[in-house]
């Protein structure tokens, strides 16, 4: 057992995968065997995700405020605390704040056998204004 008191820096999302500012906080990246990660997400209004893939899905858990989701052929979809979206493995997707609302959600994900846990694709081309 072992209990975490001071985690990681803060570290902004790169401008090649994120629009806005958004800044991801590691919660949880256990030793091998386990492959799974879990990030809290804090975006700014207006701030999302590039188009990605993850190779095993990912769960989203809204904590706080309002925020949009959109699949590949799909609409975008709002999204509030409480909220949980499983996005299935391989579906491309994006996720972010809402254009005028702040959006923190907990990202879950298992790394594939290489340690990847995205596939990062082409920026969101027609986000809502
Ligand atoms: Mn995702």
């Amino acid at each position: 057992m072992r209990i975490t008191r001071r985690r990681p820096d803060s570290v902004q999302g790169p401008a090649e995968h994120f629009t806005g500012t958004v800044w991801l906080d590691e919660t949880a990246a256990p030793d091998a065997p386990s492959r799974l990660r879990v990030f809290n997400v804090h975006f700014a209004p207006g701030a999302h995700t590039a188009w990605h893939r993850h190779p095993h899905g990912q769960v989203l858990h809204v904590q706080e405020g309002e925020g949009l989701v959109q699949r590949e052929g799909g609409p975008v979809e709002e999204i509030r605390a409480g909220d949980t979206v499983w996005i299935e493995p391989g579906e491309q997707h994006w996720h972010g704040a809402g254009p005028r609302t702040f959006m923190t959600h907990l990202a879950v994900v298992e790394a594939a056998e290489d340690g990847t846990t995205t596939e990062w694709h082409d920026h969101v081309a027609d986000y809502p204004a």
